[in-house]
């Protein structure tokens, strides 16, 4: 039995799983929240236990402590030299990482210098590295990186058509995100509804949630992925655009005297859900306000769920069919009226039967949405990142690696 640590470290939050494996039970979660703010929150949640903390946690180094401190003062570990393995989640692997790695000081280096690809994750990451290997001396770490998962795209799939020594020089191409959870998706549906085989399946996996992503999966590999150079691209989301006419840039900079960096902020964070409703990026809200009537709100769910239908049109075609399509995600696993809008427009094209009764309400459950005859077997399977960290954090120990 081996204890690990899943983290997962954003710009001023600092989430986390500790883990019994390889049962994968769950010890403690929580998530430090508002880290270099006036006031920041530490929360952590063992056994029927809750705790939340309001008090200053000016840096992660703070942070780490604060979640180390709590694991012997709660009695969730004796002493922390039963964590054998911390492993971090890394939005952005670039080039460099097909699979999980070591996070020592050469990968660290490494990750830091794919800054440019995602300044807004990367220097958390390493923020955070230090501050667990600063914390727990000796106990080895990896790094679980977002885009491993979808290393096996073809360059057909991954090239942006822009000059070629541009792609080559600067690394600029599709390497998409959420690769760690379609990769949970995939295994699990695989052991779930092909008896663990993974040979001749097609899976179109749904992950949408505040930022959403569509993946096509053949025989458990990834062929394409809709997030582009950053998270950014693809489907439309909470608060981003997803992928927009490139002259959209430069015509709008020069309609309203913004810079690059001032659209680039707008696109991501005031696009979406969020731009087009002019009410909220959550869609609770934008549910809420479309059935009483707002216009916009309604029109900001349709063009979210035909943004993510184009894509399953495109998947379906580029798999050459689906056996499989999965809805995941905080939208995909909790959202009936979301699900139900991209399956109206899907369903004809792809010979969908779907049971809408058992669609309704339903949150956070596995469960088969389709009926029998349908060409597609359409699924809600909740997803789980942090156990995929855990697990390769056992792989590790196990090889001996670390
Ligand atoms: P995620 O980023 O995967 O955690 O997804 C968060 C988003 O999921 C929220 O912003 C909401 O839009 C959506 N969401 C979460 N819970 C629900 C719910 N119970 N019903 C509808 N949408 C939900």
């Amino acid at each position: 039995m081996y204890k690990v640590m899943a983290v997962n470290c954003g710009s001023s939050s600092l989430k986390y799983k500790l883990y019994e494996m390889p049962e994968e039970k769950v010890l403690c979660s929580g998530n430090v929240e508002r880290i270099g703010l006036a006031q920041g929150i530490f929360g952590i949640k063992y056994g029927e236990e809750k705790v939340s903390l309001e008090l200053p946690i000016p840096d992660h180094k703070v942070g780490a402590k604060l979640v180390l401190d709590a694991l012997t003062k709660y009695g969730i570990v004796k002493s922390l030299d039963e964590i054998k393995c911390v492993g971090h989640r890394v939005v952005q692997g670039g080039k460099y990482f097909s699979s999980s790695a070591e996070f020592d000081q050469h990968n660290a280096d490494l990750i830091e210098s794919m800054t440019p690809l995602d300044p807004l994750h990367a220097p958390a990451h390493i923020t955070g590295w230090k501050a667990f290997c600063e914390a727990l001396p000796g106990v080895p770490s990896i790094a679980v990186f977002d885009t491993a998962f979808h290393q096996t795209m073809e360059p057909e799939d991954y090239l942006f058509p822009i000059p070629y020594e541009m792609s080559e020089k600067y690394d600029c191409r599709r390497y998409g995100a959420h690769g760690t959870s379609h990769n949970y998706l995939a295994d699990t549906a695989i052991k779930h509804y092909f008896g663990g085989k993974a040979e001749g399946t097609r899976i179109l996996s749904c992950h949408i949630g505040s930022g959403s992503s569509l993946c096509a999966i053949k025989d458990g590999k990834c062929v394409a992925t809709s997030m582009g150079l950053t998270p950014l691209g693809g489907v439309m989301m909470g608060t981003r655009s997803g992928d927009l006419d490139p002259s959209v840039m430069d015509y709008l900079c020069n309609c309203t005297g913004k810079s690059v960096d001032e659209m680039y902020d707008i696109f991501n964070k005031k696009s979406g859900l969020l731009g087009v409703s002019g009410v909220s990026s959550d869609t609770r809200d934008v549910e809420a306000a479309a059935k009483e009537g707002n216009e916009r709100a309604l029109l900001s769910a349709k063009l979210f769920a035909r943004r993510v239908a184009d894509y399953i049109g495109q998947y379906y075609v580029r798999l050459g069919g689906c056996d499989l399509m999965i809805f995941s995600a905080g939208i995909g696993e909790n959202s009936d009226y979301f699900r139900e809008l991209i399956l109206k427009d899907v369903e004809e094209a792809l010979g969908l039967k779907i049971d809408y009764k058992k669609n309704i309400g339903l949150r956070g459950k596995e469960e088969v949405l389709s009926l029998e005859g349908s060409k597609v077997k359409v699924i809600v399977l909740p997803t789980d990142e942090e156990v995929m960290i855990a697990r390769d954090c056992l792989r590790r120990i196990e090889n001996g690696r670390i």
